[in-house]
């Protein structure tokens, strides 16, 4: 049933920047003032953005084009005085579209993508409060060469959004560039893609992704089963730097360098189809099974969970088994990826401050919040809870004897919690009973609380151990280390952070630049590097400028820590079962 309410956007004008906004609300009306609210957050992105900041030029008239009085409320309120007899309201303004990531609105003369909590604001009050589930009409007017792709259905610029998450979930990507599509096990999937600087990408590039997408897609599809909804949309962005992805229900928009298509950069390929399966897989993980307090998603304040370890980790994890299996990734892809996840994680010692629970309820204030010194006292719930997914499967197939791992623990919870009808939303204890139910798990309910409730590190060289995968360090013989990290600003070497037991963390500060070591010119990182690698046991001398002002510092040479980063064997039966197709 229609809800009586149609979104509209036009984007006829797109190097304007502004995408203009009418919302339609027709009566009747359950108070004599309709309350707005324009979203604050966008879900899987943890952060307040208030997308509001970009609106401007809110006009609000009656069905005879009648101003009408509203006031702002609050940080995110539109007060709308309703008169008697009123029809219907629009409600009209101007968004500015011009922040390039994947979670917000970007609009130039070559695209538009729109995303729907940067958009559109949202009746709270006023009106049925049931209307908000039902369907409403969603209207976008684009250039004439462009093309719409979406996940809502719809066509010609008229879509049908079912309810209010379907609407907020819809991102639209319009341009000029055509939709590709292909089908895999019956079901329809498309890609659009949009470079950010006009670049032609090759025809045979894109059908090579398309191929490796391929064998991706069927193998979630193994794993989960075959979706009962029928058609997915991946969006591509290609860029100079910028990266990101973001998951929708039936879509997702993934930013990568462009030069991930082009010949020579093939481990940037590689994070390419990483990306794509770790959006892929939400579909099952995050979008339909949810933590509890996501159902539904409140957009105008922070909602915390202590689960993303569970919801991010483990869909890097499987994410990248699942290019493993499929064939898309080689094991030395993968040994190439793992090497430098454990060099972040040996980066840093936050674990011992920080536990994966505790880090995703704070991920508001720290993840999405960085600053120099984060790595000694907080986490990534994406890279820990990665290695802790893996150590925790290694663990599973073992006790099991190789009979099942932790992705049939996910697929096990997505069948009771996840699917249509059954959507209620999982806490922690649901994913401990599961666990300790399945054959092999009875003792690792314990092994759980400790690895994602308690500050300790995860035990990675043991889980090598029982997957039979040798490690060892990438050094061949001791090198000298400042532990610093650095980053090139106008052509000056800029200390950025401090790797865990750093010598230079006492003397150097974050934005310090870095002049010269021992009376040679630093022009480069690689420079410092190389000095240190050379004259371990030493002290040198920085020549750095702090605030615009000389000084000099003596920063002693450590010894660079060695650890574990590059397997050196392909595994036992256990590791081969474990990356073994399911098809
Ligand atoms: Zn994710």
């Amino acid at each position: 049933m229609s809800s009586g309410i149609t979104f509209s956007a036009d984007a006829t004008q797109p190097s304007s920047r502004y995408l203009h906004i009418d919302i339609t609300v027709s009566a009747p009306f359950t108070a004599k003032k309709m309350i707005m609210r324009f979203p604050r957050w966008v879900p899987g992105s943890y952060f307040m953005r208030e997308p509001l900041q970009y609106v401007d030029s809110i006009e609000v008239k009656d069905h005879q084009k009648t101003s009408l009085h509203w006031n702002r409320i609050d940080v995110d309120g539109l007060e709308i005085q309703i008169p008697k007899d009123c029809k219907e309201i629009s409600i009209q303004y101007r968004v500015l579209c011009f922040e390039m990531t994947v979670r917000s609105n970007h609009m130039d003369e070559s695209h538009l993508h729109l995303m729907p909590p940067f958009t559109w604001w949202l009746p709270e009050s006023g009106i049925d409060v049931q209307r908000m589930d039902e369907i409403h009409t969603v209207k976008l007017y684009v250039p004439k060469d462009w093309s719409i792709s979406t996940q809502i259905p719809g066509k010609n610029g008229e879509y049908f959004a079912d309810g209010r998450d379907e609407l907020l979930d819809g991102i639209m990507e319009a341009n000029p560039n055509r939709e590709l599509s292909w089908i895999v096990n019956g079901c329809n999937h498309r890609m659009k893609w949009w470079d950010a600087g006009g670049f032609k990408i090759e025809e045979d590039r894109l059908n090579l992704l398309i191929e490796d997408l391929t064998k991706i897609i069927e193998e979630h599809h193994a794993l989960f089963g075959i979706p009962e909804w029928k058609d997915y949309l991946a969006v591509f962005h290609f860029t100079e730097n910028n990266r990101g992805g973001l998951e929708h229900l039936r879509s997702q928009t993934s930013m990568m360098p462009r030069k991930c298509l082009q010949q020579g950069y093939e481990d940037d390929y590689n994070q390419l189809l990483s990306l794509f399966s770790h959006e892929y897989l939400h579909q099952w993980n995050v979008k339909r099974l949810k933590p509890k307090e996501f159902i539904p998603y409140d957009l105008q304040k922070e909602v915390h969970t202590d689960l993303l370890w569970w919801f991010e980790g483990g869909t890097s994890w499987l994410g990248d088994m699942i290019c493993l299996r499929s064939g898309a990734w080689d094991f030395e892809v993968w040994c190439k990826d793992w090497k430098k996840k454990l060099e972040r994680h040996f980066s840093g010692n936050g674990m011992h401050k920080e536990s994966l629970c505790a880090s995703s309820h704070d991920a508001w204030i720290h993840l999405y919040r960085p600053n120099p010194y984060a790595r000694e006292s907080r986490i990534s719930y994406y890279l820990e809870g990665e290695l802790v997914f893996f150590c925790l499967d290694a663990e599973l197939r073992y006790r099991s004897k190789g009979l099942h791992g932790v992705d049939d623990l996910m697929v096990e919870l997505y069948k009771e919690h996840g699917t249509i009808g059954n959507r209620d939303g999982i806490d922690y204890k649901d994913i401990r009973i599961k666990l300790t139910s399945m054959k092999g798990g009875r003792l690792l309910g314990k092994w759980l609380d400790r690895a994602v409730r308690e500050q300790i590190p995860p035990d990675i060289s043991r889980a090598m151990t029982l997957f039979g995968l040798k490690i060892h360090a990438n050094e061949e013989k001791k090198v000298g280390w400042f532990g610093l990290r650095t980053t090139k600003k106008e052509g000056r070497i800029m200390v950025s952070s401090f790797e865990d037991g750093s010598p230079a963390r006492a003397e150097l500060m974050p934005q310090d630049e870095i002049i010269a070591v021992d009376g040679s010119r630093i022009l480069e990182t690689k420079q410092l590097q190389a000095y240190a690698k050379n004259h371990i046991g030493g002290k040198a001398n920085f020549i750095i400028s702090r605030q615009g002002v000389i000084q000099s510092k003596t920063v002693e040479i450590l010894e660079k820590p060695q650890n574990p980063t590059v397997v050196s064997n392909d595994g036992n039966k256990l590791w081969k079962r474990a990356i073994a197709s399911k098809i």
